[in-house]
């Protein structure tokens, strides 16, 4: 018996990776009897039964499970987001923090194309990056031209599953790509690699990279709340936590209240004003959805 973690799967095999090997396996009716559907991301307990073959016994619990793409077990989730071209959008950005943080996914900021700053943008970013690395995240700054940060990037990779996310067109392919080059993603979305159209997600596949494994396909592409109570999103802005103690009410939102000291702490810019007010457009936004039945 051997453990190892699912990275394909594809006409009733799973390939499962163990010690740097891969192997083709079957289910042998496992499935049935734990009554769960392996997912790519799985750890597995599998007997060999030859150089590269062999069948899975057991899958192990879950630490999580994403939807979009399908794939189990993801610890990171490396947000890439443009500096310029498109431009960088702090709201969009508090957007997929709020969905990574809700999934217990830690979060790794990656601002891409800084190779194309110039004069007035260079200190805007800057002060974002500052903003950021004070709430606690990991912030790493990109360039595929001048090969910046892409170490950095590749240190945080290493040993673990992650999913990249972003809109389209920020440098997720063309990152991938340069930390291993014979992969050759069709720059333009990694999702449509090997040709694939946009609906066969399904076959998400994980690919080694700097020790570690990256789904082939990105994360987070709904960008709804659906999921989320509205109690729960201020935990999602680990810099109110601080603050949120000595709010006058408990279960405050930090909204409207008397005496919010989430507020207060955004009025004296101990919040960053922006993070606070993307806090309260979420609110807003989540009062106005549809109730669930
Ligand atoms: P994706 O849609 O997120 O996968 O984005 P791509 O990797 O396809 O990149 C979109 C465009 O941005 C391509 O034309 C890339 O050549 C360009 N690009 C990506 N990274 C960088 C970078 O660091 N610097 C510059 N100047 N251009 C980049
Ligand atoms: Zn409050």
């Amino acid at each position: 018996m051997a453990e190892g973690q699912i990275i394909k799967a594809l006409s009733g095999f799973y390939y499962v990776l163990s010690e740097g090997k891969v192997f083709q396996c079957r289910g042998r009716g496992v499935f049935r009897k734990q009554k769960v559907t392996p997912l790519v991301g799985d750890r597995v307990v599998f007997t060999a039964t030859g150089e590269a073959e062999g069948y899975i016994l057991e899958i192990c619990e879950r630490q999580n499970e994403l939807v979009r793409p399908p794939v189990a077990n993801v610890e990171q989730a490396i947000l890439v987001f443009s500096a310029v071209s498109p431009d960088f959008s702090a709201k969009l950005l508090d957007r997929f923090l709020v969905l990574v943080e809700s999934k217990n996914i830690t979060p790794v900021i990656v601002i891409s194309k800084i190779d194309l700053l110039d004069g007035g943008m260079k200190e805007t970013i800057a002060q974002y990056v500052r903003d950021y690395r004070r709430i606690g995240y990991e912030v790493i700054e990109t360039s595929t031209v001048t090969k910046e940060g892409l170490d950095e990037l590749m240190s945080h990779l290493c040993g673990r599953v992650s999913v990249v996310a972003g809109q389209s067109g920020v440098g997720k392919s063309s990152l991938l790509n340069a930390l291993r080059p014979d992969l050759q993603l069709k720059t333009g979305d990694i999702s449509t690699h090997l040709g694939r159209g946009k609906h066969t997600t399904r076959h998400v596949e994980l690919l080694a990279i700097a020790g570690g494994l990256v789904a082939d396909t990105p994360g987070f592409s709904a960008l709804e709340f659906d999921h989320i109570e509205l109690d729960e999103l201020p935990y999602y802005f680990p810099e109110f936590r601080a603050y949120g103690e000595g709010c006058k009410f408990r279960g405050c939102l930090h909204v409207a209240e008397p005496k919010c000291a989430v507020r207060e702490a955004a009025e004296a810019g101990d919040i960053a004003p922006y993070r606070y007010g993307h806090y309260l457009s979420f609110v807003a936004e989540m009062k106005e959805r549809k109730p669930r039945y």
